[in-house]
């Protein structure tokens, strides 16, 4: 196995290369920190303490006192509300106070630190020699531009004129990207932040089996080699500067691993694929299948995918710096030795790492649990932003469609009761339960549509047509449902039958000679034959009772 360490100090992030895949990022992004520079937005003046609170994009507001803000006159005149000032962080914040910050910014670097409002050069105290202490003024006097200042700290003392030039350089490009991104963005944001980030990196992943730091700066190069001769490691490990105009996260295919690692799906070698979704309280892992080519061997097929779900998802949680609560869900297994073969493998692959998951339990459901120390915050807090769109769901909810006609709404709701024809395609894959058919993520399983595009998909060629004359419908297990439409609506035949009848005893009773006589006393007549004959008479009420409710 070939282990690699890439510390890219221009772009604040490290990884370790495991056979040339990232198993660890290192990222200096987070929480507020000492030296942090911000973009702020004057927020709230308080001139009875002589102080403003500035926003700086966290819970808490920055606090900033007139002393420390640049410039002559009192509060008022140096700063309004709503104007932009570039702060850095002097106070970390503690409790509910928030972080105090000052418009006097100072870059440290290697053997100098940039004072960008100051001007002059001074020597650090400790450096005792007047000769050297004359030697690094005048050569920082010589390098530097005018209109900043400089403290030449006691790390500078013997060093040759390449390092100290080089550290300048270093910092006028700091001072310059916070100068261009405080102009390119809108207040509050995080513009600098000063870091260790070798230091960090080799510290917590330089073992002895690394092969080789790989670094982008000569001065990183050196430092490197210099923490390697501290800790006695310089024999063994090879530090290599990365030169070309290609950045090194790019031409070592970081940057990429890094978008794949904030990526929710994962592809697995055998064409099954995780599913990773984080969530405030915790973490799910969905193992997934894919494809399968034969059928024959798809237990065999499943263990393998399994397994190798669960090296890929001891990696993923290090990668991704996920902490908290996981719950995996593999593929079902029907067999005991297999579920045994993965909870072991996977056991295994997690004591890798440093941060020690533990597995929890295996619920009912056959869902493992598990927790993992959280360290930071994950590579996705420190990337990601709520999607505005979705409010984080993930889910753009489309627009309410109301039915725009009665009879189409009316429609809807009876064929929600109706349940047969649109399961149809489900049912027939309702083979006898078995090992994979079990398994809520088996292959050939039609997707089920949502309900309502079912509907209209069934509804639309015979949204014309009466619903009872739908033959689909009538094929279905709906009879009683269809019956009661028919008698309630339309007569059958045998009701129109009768109907006739009734029709036609009705024009006989009323040319009877007596009723003509009788014109004012309609009611009489009418009802006369009724009387005389019964049986009619039931008849023609029943037909008048569906005649009522259709
Ligand atoms: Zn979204």
């Amino acid at each position: 196995m070939t282990k690699k360490i890439v510390i890219s100090e221009k772009d604040n992030i490290g990884a370790v290369l495991e056979n040339g895949k990232v198993s660890e990022f290192f990222v200096h992004k987070g929480d507020v920190l000492l030296g942090d520079v911000f973009l702020s937005q004057v927020d709230n003046i308080l001139p009875s303490i002589d102080a403003a609170f500035v926003n700086v994009g966290l819970d808490r507001m920055g606090f900033i006192h007139n002393s420390d803000i640049q410039g002559k006159g009192n509060l008022k005149e140096k700063v309004k509300p709503k104007q932009k000032l570039i702060v850095q962080v002097v106070k970390e914040p503690t409790g509910h106070k928030g972080p105090r910050v000052t418009t006097a910014l100072s870059l440290p670097g290697r053997f100098l630190v940039l004072l960008p409002e100051e001007k002059g050069v001074n020597v650090s105290k400790k450096i005792t020699s007047q000769k050297e202490r004359a030697r690094l003024k005048s050569l920082v006097s010589l390098l530097k531009p005018v209109g900043v200042g400089i403290i030449v700290r006691t790390e500078a003392e013997g060093q040759k004129e390449s390092e100290i030039q080089e550290d300048i350089e270093i910092l006028l490009e700091k001072w310059n990207s916070i100068v261009n991104s405080a102009d390119n963005t809108n207040p509050p944001a995080l513009l600098y932040r000063d870091q260790d980030l070798l230091y960090r990196v080799i510290r917590e992943a330089c073992t002895d089996d690394v092969d080789e730091i790989i670094v982008d700066t000569s001065f990183s190069q050196h430092r490197a080699s210099q923490l390697l001769q501290h800790w006695n490691m310089q024999n063994k490990i090879k530090v290599t500067l990365h030169k070309g105009s290609e950045p090194l996260l790019a031409s070592t295919g970081i940057h990429k691993e890094l978008a794949n690692a904030l990526n929710t799906k994962v592809t697995l070698p055998l064409g099954g694929y995780l599913f990773i979704q984080q969530t405030e309280a915790l973490t799910v892992v969905d193992v997934n299948s894919g494809k399968f080519t034969s059928s024959a061997s798809q237990a065999e097929t499943i263990l393998k995918t399994n397994l190798q779900a669960a090296d890929e998802i001891a990696r993923q949680l290090k990668l991704r710096n996920i902490g908290g609560m996981i719950v995996v869900d593999f593929i079902d297994m029907s067999s005991r030795m297999d579920k045994l073969a993965v909870l072991e493998h996977f056991e295994l692959a997690l004591q890798q790492d440093k941060a020690k998951p533990q597995i929890g339990q295996l619920s009912d459901l056959g869902l493992v649990e598990l927790t993992r120390h959280r360290q930071g915050q994950s590579l996705a807090e420190v990337f990601t932003k709520k999607c505005d769109k979705c409010n984080g769901s993930g889910f753009l909810v489309e627009e309410f469609k109301l039915s725009a006609s009665n009879t189409l709404g009316e429609m809807k709701a009876k064929m929600n009761k109706i349940k047969g024809p649109f399961n149809q395609g489900n049912s027939n894959n309702n083979q006898k339960p078995n090992k994979f058919n079990k398994n809520k993520k088996a292959p050939g399983r039609p997707k089920q549509e949502p309900v309502i595009e079912v509907l209209e998909k069934v509804l639309a060629p015979i949204l014309e047509e009466p619903i009872y004359d739908a033959p689909a419908i009538e094929k279905a297990e709906v009879q009683g449902v269809i019956k009661e439409e028919k008698s309630n609506k339309k007569p059958s035949r045998r009701a129109k039958k009768s109907m006739k009848k009734e029709e036609a005893a009705k024009e006989r009773v009323e040319i009877k000679p007596e009723s003509v006589e009788n014109k004012d006393n309609k009611e009489v007549e009418k009802s006369a034959p009724k009387r005389t004959t019964p049986k009619r008479g039931r008849k023609k009420t029943e037909v008048a009772k569906n005649e009522e409710t259709a």
